[in-house]
């Protein structure tokens, strides 16, 4: 074993460890401690799976529909055709009729079409 090798991989293991190393009398603070790391320890992965709070917060903008811009290629019977879109969000170009998303595929923003 070198001394820079991490022992402890995941929070599993550190709750093992701290469990099978705590104090059985005595030591009150430390034993109280402990308990509170185990706690936090064992609530670590749901906060892994949830991602961090910027993570979060751009997955919560993404659901709030933005309407995408159009672009038009030209006049017909006087009116601009429109034939793409572009996600508001990431920029990604679409063909307005073909590309009928409701969340850009590109990055997931919820999209709100006005044609
Ligand atoms: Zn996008």
């Amino acid at each position: 074993m070198t001394g820079n090798e991490v022992l402890i991989k995941t929070p599993e293991e550190a709750i093992e460890t701290i469990k099978s190393n705590m104090p059985t009398s005595g030591y009150q603070m430390l034993r109280e401690s402990l308990d509170m790391a185990i706690t936090a320890l064992e609530e670590i992965p749901q906060y892994w799976a949830i991602g961090t709070v910027e993570e979060c917060r751009e997955a919560a903008e993404n659901q709030i529909p933005k309407t995408p811009d159009y672009e038009g290629d030209g006049y017909a019977d006087g009116h601009m055709v429109y034939d793409t879109w572009i996600c508001p969000n990431c920029g990604e170009y679409y063909e307005v009729d073909h590309d009928d998303y409701r969340y850009c595929p590109n990055c997931g923003q919820a999209l709100d079409h006005v044609i």
